[in-house]
């Protein structure tokens, strides 16, 4: 195995003592059986989110139909789709007063959409609940599916569709195996034609060993696709069998990153060592909302 690079000082995250706030989100997420991002992919910035109230709900149940070396969401052949998941979604977010969700699924490459459909479901069901929450969905790549998957969002759209592009066209192969990089500025692009009024976003991680020109040059591909917003944050390891991180982007190259992104007309860019696709994600689009 590949030695493990010393974490930087601006790294360590010290976790914040978990509120009550924290037990109490854990305890509603139980009692619907929900399944979060956060808690999934080993989130660093669970303490915090959660103690904000705010998470990233993971729909469609958590094994993917993929296997992303990057990605610590389980695998395997998937669970039947369940019907009274968005219900239980729309509940638990009424239950946690939140005013901005994020939703998410595993891929499901065994669905006829992709289950672009059970997405839309769950946004219609959510907008009933608590129609003033705002809602961000972050959808695989639809690939081999895209047409049905797009005209199944148009019966819901959400408020925000993040799609992430997770790294440089080179490093493909490795990091994003069953993925394709123009198909993915596709989807974002396609959306974004049908939608224009829906804000589209993207993300990507650095450390994978990638250069900051390559990091450029995907910008500058997501703004010629017509994206409005982006993050960029640290890839971090989740554990030895995951992809060694390369490098550890200092917080200088990070803030070159964030101004060729504004440069770039972005409406809003979060860029930083400890930034997810999910992280301050009402903070992103009430920003890119006054633009
Ligand atoms: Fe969850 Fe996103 Fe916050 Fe991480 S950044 S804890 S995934 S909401
Ligand atoms: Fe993880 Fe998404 Fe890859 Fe599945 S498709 S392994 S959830 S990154």
């Amino acid at each position: 195995p590949a030695e493990r690079l010393p974490k930087p000082d601006w790294i360590r995250t010290r976790a914040p003592a978990p509120s009550s706030r924290f037990f109490e989100i854990k305890a509603i997420l139980r009692e619907n059986a929900l399944t979060t991002v956060c808690e999934e992919a080993s989130c660093p910035n669970i303490g915090e989110c959660f103690g904000k109230g705010t998470a990233t709900f993971m729909i469609m149940g958590d094994k993917c139909t993929r296997r992303c070396p990057f990605c610590d969401v389980g695998h395997g052949r998937p669970d039947p789709l369940d019907p009274a998941e968005p219900e239980r979604l729309a509940r638990t977010v009424a239950a946690l007063n939140l005013r901005y969700v994020v939703i998410t699924s595993v891929d499901r490459d065994d669905l006829r959409d992709g289950g672009a459909g059970h997405f839309a479901a769950c946004i219609r069901a959510v907008r009933a609940a608590t129609p003033s929450t705002r809602i961000e969905v972050l959808v695989p790549d639809f690939r081999g599916r895209l047409d049905a998957a797009l005209d199944a969002l148009d019966a819901a759209p959400p408020d925000v569709l993040n799609h992430n592009i997770e790294t440089v066209p080179r490093l493909y192969g490795p990091v994003r195996p069953g993925a394709d990089y123009a198909h993915s500025l596709a989807l974002l692009e396609r959306f974004k034609e049908r939608h224009p009024e829906v804000k589209t976003k993207s993300g990507l991680m650095v450390g994978l060993g990638e250069t900051d020109d390559e990091v450029e040059d995907v910008l500058h591909d997501l703004r010629a696709h017509g994206v409005d917003m982006v993050t960029i944050g640290q890839y971090l390891a989740p554990s030895g069998a995951h992809l060694p991180v390369r490098r550890y982007v200092t917080p200088d190259a990070f803030a070159r990153l964030r101004d060729a992104a504004e440069a770039l007309g972005f409406a809003h860019a979060a860029v930083g060592p400890l930034v997810r696709s999910s992280y301050h994600a009402d903070v992103q689009h009430a920003q890119a909302d006054l633009d």
